[in-house]
C-alpha cells in the first residue's frame, strides 16, 4: 500500500501550489488535487492576464503622449487587439509552465482531476479524504492525514442579471474578447471593475463605470478614489462614473447588438432618478463567491457561514483535520492573502507556530493608470471610530523622478496615531504605486512609527521619496510641500 500523504491540497492555485511547495520545502508528503490548471485564477483568469492587458494599454496611452517626451511617432498609433491578446496568451503559458516546474521540482504530486471531500467511510473514521474524478472516468479515493480546501471563487452575479457570456459578461468572458467592443457598461466599481474601466477606456472604448456606493473603490480611502474618479473622467476617451447607481436587472434588454439596462440614479437621495444606459456589452463585476458548493462538505462538519468556509486564526475548520485558504474564507480575497494563508496553514500542519496573519495590513492594489494601492485604515473609517489621529499628504507633483516620468497625478497619504505615531494607513495614488506600497508593509510588519519611516533614507531621485516626505508631512515636516 502507499504511503499515508500528509497533506492533499484540493485546488492548484495561488493559495494552493504555494502551500504544497512550502508543505514539501518542510518535508511533508504532499499532492495536489487539481481539475483544472494549476495557477488557478490568478494565473489563468485573473492577476497575470488582467494585467498584461493593462500594461498594453498603457504603453499605447504612452506612445499617445511621446511628443511630450520630444519623441515624434510618424502617422497614427494604431492597436493591434489579437496581437494584445497572444501576448498575453504567451505570458500566462510560459508562467503556468513555470509552476507545474516548480512543483515538479519540489515533488509535488499533481493528480489531475475533480476532487470531492468525503466523509467519514470505510477509507477513514475521519472526514477529509477525497475522491478525485479523472477525465477518463476513473475515479481514485485519497486518504491524506491533512486536507486544505483551497478551491477558490468565481464570479458573481446580480440577481436577474444573467451572463451569456456574449452581450452579459463577466471578466472571465472579458478576458477572452476577441475584438474591443466601442462601448461597455461596467457594473461594480471595485478593484477589478475599475481596472477594467481603465483598460477599455485606454483602447478608446467608451465606458460607462456605474457603482452602488458612493465612491469608486469603495473599500478604498475617499481622498484616493475621488483623485482616480477624476483622472479616469478627465481623459481623452473619459470614463463615465456614476456612483450611488443601481442598475436595475430585470430591465436588461439585448436588442440586435445593442444592450441597454435601467439604473437608478442619486440613490437615497431626493434626487433619485432612473436612467437608461446602453453599450455593446455590460460587464459584471459585482465580486467573486466561493467556489465550495458540490465539493462534499456537506458530509463533514466543516462549517459554511454567508457562503464561506469558517476557519479559526490557524485556517481551521471544524474538523481538526480539514484547513482552508484562500478565496472559499471571508478574509481579503487577494493572490498573496492566499498564498499566505495557506504557508500559514501547512506551518501548522509541520508543527510549527506561525504568527497569526495581520489583516488589517494587507497590502491592496489597483493596477488601474494611475495605480492604487494601500494597508491599514482608511481616513473616514478611523474618524468614525473616534481615533485621534494625525494625516501627512504628499503630492508626486513635488517629486523630481515623477516630473522625469512626465506623470505626477496622485499622492501618497500616511495616517497615524495622533499620540503614539503609530502608521495606520497609508493610502497612494500614482504611478507604480503598487510596487512601492510594500515598504508600508515592511514598516507595519517592523511596528515603525510613521516617523521612523521618514527617518529611512530614500533614494533621489525616485518616487518612494513622496512616502518619505508623506512620513514627515504627518509632523508638518516634509521638505518639499
Ligand atoms: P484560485 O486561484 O481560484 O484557485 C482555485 C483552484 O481550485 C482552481 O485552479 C480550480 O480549478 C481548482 N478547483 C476548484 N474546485 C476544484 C475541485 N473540486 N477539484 C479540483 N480542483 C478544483 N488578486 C491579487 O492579489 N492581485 C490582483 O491583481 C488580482 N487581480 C485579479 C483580477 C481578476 C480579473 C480576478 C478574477 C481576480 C484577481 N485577483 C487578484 C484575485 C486572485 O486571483 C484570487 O484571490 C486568487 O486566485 C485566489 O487564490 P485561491 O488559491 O484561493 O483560488
Amino acid at each position: 500500500m502507499a504511503e499515508q500523504l500528509d497533506v492533499v491540497i484540493l485546488g492548484g492555485g495561488t493559495g494552493g501550489y504555494v502551500a504544497a511547495i512550502r508543505a514539501a520545502q518542510l518535508g511533508l508528503k504532499v499532492a495536489v488535487v487539481e481539475k483544472d490548471k494549476v495557477g488557478g485564477t490568478c494565473l489563468h483568469r485573473g492577476c497575470i492576464p488582467s494585467k498584461a492587458l493593462l500594461k498594453s494599454a498603457d504603453i499605447l496611452a504612452t506612445v499617445q503622449k511621446s511628443k511630450d517626451f520630444g519623441i515624434q511617432v510618424e502617422g497614427n498609433v494604431t492597436l493591434d487587439f489579437g496581437n494584445v491578446m497572444a501576448r498575453k496568451e504567451k505570458i500566462v503559458g510560459n508562467l503556468h509552465k513555470g509552476v507545474q516546474s516548480l512543483l515538479k521540482k519540489h515533488n509535488v504530486q499533481v493528480i489531475q482531476g475533480n476532487g470531492t471531500v468525503m466523509g467519514p467511510s470505510i477509507f477513514s473514521p475521519l472526514a477529509g479524504a477525497v475522491r478525485v474524478e479523472k477525465a477518463d472516468g476513473e475515479q481514485e479515493i485519497i486518504n491524506p492525514r491533512n486536507l486544505i480546501i483551497a478551491t477558490g471563487s468565481r464570479p458573481k452575479t446580480l440577481p436577474g442579471l444573467t451572463v451569456d457570456g456574449t452581450h452579459v459578461i463577466n471578466s472571465d468572458h472579458a478576458l477572452e474578447l476577441s475584438e474591443l467592443p466601442k462601448s461597455v457598461i461596467i457594473v461594480g466599481a471595485g478593484a477589478i471593475g475599475c481596472e477594467w474601466a481603465s483598460m477599455f477606456s485606454d483602447y478608446g472604448v467608451q465606458v460607462t463605470l456605474v457603482e452602488f456606493a458612493p465612491q469608486i473603490l469603495p473599500l478604498e480611502d475617499e481622498d484616493v478614489a475621488a483623485e482616480l474618479a477624476k483622472l479616469l473622467g478627465r481623459r481623452k476617451t473619459k470614463v463615465k462614473i456614476m456612483t450611488s447607481t443601481g442598475v436595475l436587472a430585470d430591465t436588461l434588454k439585448i436588442e440586435g447588438d445593442t444592450v441597454s439596462i435601467q439604473a437608478k440614479v442619486n440613490v437615497g437621495t431626493d434626487k433619485e432618478t432612473i436612467e437608461t444606459l446602453t453599450a455593446d456589452k455590460l460587464l459584471v463585476s459585482v465580486g467573486r463567491e466561493a467556489a465550495i458548493d458540490n465539493i462534499g462538505l456537506e458530509a463533514t462538519e466543516v462549517q459554511i457561514d454567508r457562503g464561506t468556509i469558517v476557519v479559526d486564526e490557524h485556517f481551521r475548520t471544524k474538523e481538526k483535520n480539514i484547513f482552508a485558504i484562500g478565496d472559499v474564507l471571508n478574509t481579503p480575497q487577494l493572490a498573496h492573502v492566499a498564498s499566505h494563508e495557506g504557508i500559514h496553514a501547512v506551518e501548522v500542519i509541520a508543527g510549527l507556530n506561525p504568527h497569526p496573519i495581520n489583516y488589517a495590513m494587507i497590502p491592496r492594489c489597483t493596477y488601474t493608470r494611475p495605480e492604487v494601492a494601500s494597508i491599514g485604515y482608511t481616513e473616514k473609517h478611523l474618524r468614525s471610530e473616534g481615533r485621534e489621529i494625525k494625516v501627512g499628504k504628499f503630492p508626486f507633483r513635488g517629486i523630481g523622478k515623477a516630473q522625469v516620468n512626465g506623470e505626477i497625478d496622485g499622492f501618497v497619504k500616511m495616517i497615524a496615531d495622533a499620540q503614539t505615531g503609530d502608521l495606520l494607513g497609508v493610502h497612494m495614488i500614482g504611478q507604480n504605486v503598487t510596487d512601492m506600497i510594500s515598504e508600508a508593509g515592511l514598516a507595519a510588519l517592523l511596528d515603525a512609527t510613521a516617523w521612523e519611516i521618514g527617518l529611512a533614507i530614500h533614494p533621489h531621485p525616485t518616487l518612494s521619496e513622496a512616502i518619505g516626505e508623506a512620513a514627515l508631512a504627518v509632523e508638518g515636516m516634509a521638505i518639499h510641500y
